[in-house]
C-alpha cells in the first residue's frame, strides 16, 4: 500500500464531502439548471447559496464576494488578467514574486505579452518575500500585487498582512492566492486588507474541478470576465453553475473551518517528526524558512544523490520533487534556485505533504524508507 504524501497536489476527497456530492447527484430534486426562475432552480439556487456562505466563511468574507470558477488556476487568471486588464487606463504595472504559483505567472507572462510590465520579486534565502521589497517595487502606474500566503513548494508563508496593508494606502489592488493556506493557516480577508483571492477544492479535501475567487465588494466592478455567456455570476464567470462540484467545495470549506486549529496542531506535530528523522541523515537541507512555514510541508535537499533516483528508490511512498505542476520538466525548481540551492542541490529536492488522513505510522514509516533510499543511492550510484 502506498504511503500518500503528497498532499500539496491534491488532497483526498472528505467522506463527508463525497457522500453529501453523491446526494446530490441522486435528488431528483436538485437536477434543475440553478439559473432556472421555476421552484426547481430555485431550489438548486438555495444549495449554492449555502456552499457560497461556507466557503465565505473559512475567509471572513460575506457569501455575495464569492465567485465560483473551474479551481484556482481560473481564479488566479480572472484575478490578475481581469485586474489588471480593467485598471489598464491607471497604469500597466504588476508586481509580483518569481515564487508564484505557474498559474499567477503564466497570466502575467501574458499580460506582458499585451504590452503590461511585471516586477517579479525575488525572494532571500528562506523564501520569504519582504513587504519592505515589495514597497520598493511599487510605482505610480502599479494597479495590482500578486502575493501568495503559503508556497506550494516550500510551504514558506508570507506576511499577507502587511503586503495588504501596503497596498491599501496606495490604492492597489492585492491578490493572494490562497489555496495551500485554506484550513491550516488562520485568513481573514478583512484584517488582512485583501482585495482578492484564490482558492480550490481539491487542496482542502474537496473535489477537483472547482474553485472561488473571493471579489471584495469594493473591487467589484474592477476586474473583467475572462469569459463570455450568460450573466452568471454577476457576469463575472458565465457558464451554468456545477452544483455537486460547489456543494462538495461547500462542505470541505466548513470542514476546513471548523477542524483547522485541531487538523493543523496535529499536523504540525507530525511535520515536525518527519523532520527530525530525515534531517539525521548526513547532507540533508531543509528547504524555506525554519519557523515561518505551514503545518503541511517538509521540503529537503539531499546531498550526493539524484531527485529522480530517489523518488523511485522511495516508490512506496507518494512524494513530488518540486512541484506538482511542473513534474514534467526537467529544469531544477525556480522557487528552489531562489533559496541559492546549487543546481545539483535543487534538483535533487523532495517535498513530503501531509493531510488530514495521513497517520504517525505513515510518518515514521516513510522517515525510515528515505533514510534507507538515501543510504543505498550513495552507496551504489553517488551524484557528481
Ligand atoms: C494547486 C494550486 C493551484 C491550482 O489550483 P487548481 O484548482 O488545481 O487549478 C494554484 N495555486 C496554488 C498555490 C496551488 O497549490
Amino acid at each position: 500500500m502506498t504511503i500518500y504524501l503528497d498532499h500539496a497536489a491534491s488532497t483526498p476527497v472528505d467522506p463527508e464531502v463525497a457522500a453529501q456530492m453523491a446526494a446530490v447527484l441522486a435528488d431528483a430534486g436538485l437536477q434543475a439548471n440553478p439559473s432556472s426562475a421555476h421552484a426547481m432552480g430555485e431550489a438548486v439556487r438555495a444549495r449554492i447559496g449555502q456552499a457560497r456562505a461556507a466557503v465565505a466563511a473559512l475567509i471572513g468574507a460575506r457569501p455575495a464576494e464569492i465567485v465560483w470558477t473551474s479551481g484556482a488556476t481560473e481564479a488566479n487568471n480572472l484575478a490578475v488578467i481581469g485586474a489588471a486588464r480593467m485598471r489598464a487606463a491607471r497604469g500597466r504595472h504588476i508586481v509580483t514574486a518569481a515564487s508564484e504559483h505557474v498559474s499567477v505567472l503564466a497570466a502575467c507572462d501574458e499580460l506582458e505579452n499585451q504590452g503590461f510590465s511585471v516586477t517579479r520579486l525575488v525572494t532571500d534565502g528562506d523564501g520569504i518575500v519582504e513587504p519592505q521589497a515589495v514597497a520598493t517595487a511599487l510605482r505610480p502606474d502599479t494597479t495590482l500585487v500578486s502575493l501568495m500566503q503559503v508556497n506550494n513548494e516550500t510551504g514558506v508563508v508570507q506576511d499577507i498582512a502587511a503586503v495588504g496593508t501596503l497596498c491599501r494606502s496606495r490604492g492597489i489592488l492585492f491578490h493572494v492566492d490562497a489555496c495551500q493556506a485554506a484550513g491550516r493557516e488562520p485568513i481573514d480577508v478583512r484584517s488582512q486588507a485583501v482585495d482578492l483571492m484564490s482558492l480550490s477544492a481539491h487542496k482542502m479535501h474537496g473535489p477537483k474541478g472547482v474553485g472561488a475567487l473571493f471579489i471584495s465588494r469594493e473591487t467589484a466592478g474592477r476586474v473583467e470576465p475572462l469569459l463570455f455567456g450568460g450573466g452568471q455570476e454577476r457576469g463575472l464567470r458565465p457558464g451554468t453553475i456545477a452544483t455537486q462540484q460547489v456543494v462538495g467545495m461547500g462542505v470541505a470549506a466548513s470542514l476546513a473551518a471548523a477542524r483547522r486549529s485541531s487538523d493543523s496542531a496535529r499536523l504540525t506535530t507530525l511535520r515536525d517528526q518527519l523532520w527530525q528523522a530525515i534531517g539525521e541523515v548526513p547532507g540533508v537541507y531543509l528547504n524555506g524558512h525554519p519557523q515561518r512555514r505551514a503545518c503541511h510541508i517538509v521540503n529537503v535537499s539531499v546531498a550526493g544523490v539524484e531527485g529522480e533516483s530517489l523518488l523511485f528508490a522511495m516508490r512506496e511512498v507518494a512524494l513530488s520533487s518540486g512541484s506538482a505542476c511542473a513534474a514534467d520538466s526537467d529544469e531544477p525548481s525556480a522557487v528552489l534556485r531562489l533559496l541559492g540551492r546549487s543546481p545539483e542541490l535543487a534538483q535533487s529536492a523532495l517535498r513530503f505533504s501531509l493531510g488530514r488522513t495521513t497517520t504517525a505510522e505513515e510518518v515514521a514509516q516513510a522517515g525510515q524508507l528515505f533514510a534507507a533510499a538515501v543510504a543505498h543511492l550513495r552507496r551504489v550510484a553517488p551524484a557528481a
